[in-house]
């Protein structure tokens, strides 16, 4: 177990900027995720990571030793990609077995290790099949089975359960983070999924274009976001973004835009002093507003009301996601069970101000 470290890594191909110069330390021992859309650069950050890529500028470490040029065999690391990559021709057992064979290990310590990796995968009956033989799910545990026996520093996976039906992707990822819990090993781990993400990770990091945009727990990601891409990539129902802007009167500072007049309580004008007049995005997330006399919000300090005309009910069974019309504005409200609000109703929202997003019109970064 080790902790892994990357400063100002940049990877080109040709023109095209895949990593941006990203500067990130995983702890010892912690499960990090790395999430964000298709071609972000999350692939290739763990491709450097592993030994397959060189970064064309930047340094690796893996503890105080610095591994930019050494290759993926001498880093004592395994990965598990989405394709299992089982070998078809080998027994779940000489699957297991393989990577310590080629270490040369001896005989009783890989039955040893290959009892040990299959017990703690729940597939030591299926030692002798061979992998036409096995479900998806079970190939996939072969392949973290095989990932784990050597006992890696690091253990890193992309996007290991996206072959996965709904189902078991669920039960495969509680597995997964109980097994990393238990092992203790440095792992980083590559998905699209915000789920996945908010679910499995110790800390998440949220890439775009290279870059990183954000890098905490994922509570923290989830109720601070830094940027407006952050905010909306996690989520869903997502955010609600509304266009508006920031007024002084009489009696303090308001959010207004279309259809809406939102007071705000004194405790914002610092933050906004240099907003007075300004247009911003409105950030809030559907959980965070409620309908009057339908349900209330939990644990709200401050807290506005606006009107809304109901434009849509979706009926989720555990939630009820309110369209609302308000103004031009179609804004989500996600309230718990069942409530079958008649379309046309006119409705006081409750929004809890404690949880509402500013963000920068030009720069789209959080101010609030
Ligand atoms: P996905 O979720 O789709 O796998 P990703 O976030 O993992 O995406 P990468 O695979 O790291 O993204 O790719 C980042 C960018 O680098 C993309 O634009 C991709 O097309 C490009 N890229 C990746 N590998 C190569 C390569 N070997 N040669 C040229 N371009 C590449």
């Amino acid at each position: 177990m080790v902790e892994v470290r990357l400063e100002k890594v940049t990877k080109k191909f040709k023109e095209l900027v895949a990593v941006n110069g990203l500067t990130l330390t995983v702890k010892d021992g912690e499960f990090l995720v790395l999430l964000g859309p298709s071609g972000c650069g999350k692939t290739t950050t763990l491709r450097m990571i592993s030994g397959l890529e060189t970064p064309t500028s930047g340094r690796i470490f893996f503890g105080d030793s610095d591994v930019t040029y050494l290759p993926p065999k001498d880093r004592n690391i395994s990965m598990v990609f989405q394709s299992y990559a089982v070998w078809p021709h080998m027994t779940v057992y000489e699957n297991i077995a393989f990577p310590l064979k080629v270490k040369k290990y001896p005989k009783n310590e890989i039955e040893q290790r290959v009892k040990w990796a299959a017990e703690l995968l729940q597939i030591s009956e299926l030692l002798k099949r061979y992998p036409s033989q096995l479900s998806g799910g079970q190939r996939q545990r072969v392949a973290v089975a095989r990932a784990i026996v050597v006992e890696p520093d690091v253990l890193l996976m992309d996007e290991p359960l996206s072959n996965l039906d709904a189902k078991l992707r669920v039960m495969m990822r509680a597995e997964l983070k109980k097994l990393q819990t238990k092992l203790k090993v440095t792992t980083i781990y590559v998905t699209h999924d915000q789920v996945e993400a908010m679910t499995m990770g110790d800390r998440i990091v949220v890439m775009n274009q290279g870059k990183l945009l954000q890098v905490g727990p994922p509570t923290n990601v989830y109720l601070k976001p830094n940027s407006l891409f952050v905010a909306t990539f996690i989520g869903s129902p997502e955010m609600n973004i509304i266009d508006a802007s920031i007024t002084e009167r009489k009696d303090g500072l308001y959010i207004e835009g279309s259809g809406f007049v939102l007071r705000l309580t004194d405790d914002f004008r610092d933050l906004l002093r240099d907003y007075i007049g300004k247009d911003i995005y409105l950030g809030i997330r559907p959980e965070h507003m409620t309908v009057r006399g339908v349900s209330t919000l939990e644990h709200v300090n401050k807290s506005a009301e606006i009107e809304g005309l109901v434009d849509f009910v979706e009926a989720l069974g555990t939630d009820t996601i309110i369209h609302t019309k308000v103004g031009d504005n179609i804004i989500k409200i996600k309230i718990p069970g069942h409530v079958p609000l008649p379309i046309g109703e006119n409705i006081k929202i409750e929004v809890d101000l404690d949880n509402v997003h500013i963000f920068d019109r030009k720069t789209e970064k959080a101010i609030i």
